[in-house]
């Protein structure tokens, strides 16, 4: 593995006016991600770069296809690519759950309406 330093930075329009700028730094087998949005100044894990390892819609505004594709390999074997995809497969399920839960929740209000509204059985 080389000991190159590679570096990307790039804008991501947020909710803000000013778009937020995230910095992807690849020293051999580490990789550093800072964003500068409000979470990101602490540390956090945010959408505005996680969503180039989910393929969620981002607009990026100086990010080709290609530098894509780039920035996902260099997750791979690096420090950051065990935690980071658990993360992001419990983020997925989380989720998945939340969806499933409110359309459950939206079929038994209906049901617990319909009893509601319909006349007393004898
Ligand atoms: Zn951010």
């Amino acid at each position: 593995m080389g000991s190159e330093i590679k570096e990307k930075i790039f804008r991501v329009k947020g909710t803000s006016v000013q778009p937020y700028t995230c910095k992807f730094v690849r020293d051999g087998g580490s990789l550093r991600i800072k964003c500068d949005c409000p979470a990101g100044m602490y540390g956090e894990p945010c959408e505005h770069w996680m969503s180039i390892f989910t393929g969620e819609d981002q607009e990026y505004l100086d990010l080709t296809n290609d530098d894509i594709s780039e920035l996902q390999t260099w997750l791979d074997e690096s420090d950051l690519d065990e935690a980071l995809q658990n993360l992001l497969y419990f983020e997925g399920h989380e989720r998945n759950m939340l969806e499933n839960l409110a359309r459950q929740k939206k079929a038994l209000r209906g049901r617990v309406m319909d009893i509601l509204l319909s006349d007393p059985q004898p």
